[in-house]
């Protein structure tokens, strides 16, 4: 499953990220930071990385789904 990394201090709390946001993952905390307050929701579109002016958020992709790819392509190329 695929998570946003925010970088709180990097953040401006624009809301743009929030408002890009294709199913509606991202809220402002009570200081005006993002966060995931749904992070089920999340695609993995890197959208909001994208969207950032600040560079403040980062999609990752989590490592055991990294490494599942990963053996995938190693077991095609054996193919
Ligand atoms: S677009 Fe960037 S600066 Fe704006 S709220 Fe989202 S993470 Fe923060
Ligand atoms: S990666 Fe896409 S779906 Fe996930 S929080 Fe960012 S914009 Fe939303």
């Amino acid at each position: 499953m695929p998570y946003v990394d925010v970088n709180r201090s990097a953040c401006a709390g624009c809301g743009l990220c929030i408002e890009t946001c294709p199913t509606d993952v991202l809220r402002l905390d009570k200081e005006s930071k993002a966060f995931m307050a749904y992070p089920e929701d999340c695609q993995g579109c890197f959208v909001c990385q994208w969207d950032c002016a600040y560079e403040a958020i980062r999609v990752r992709i989590r490592e055991r789904e990294a490494s599942v790819v990963s053996q995938n392509v190693e077991s095609e190329e054996k193919l």
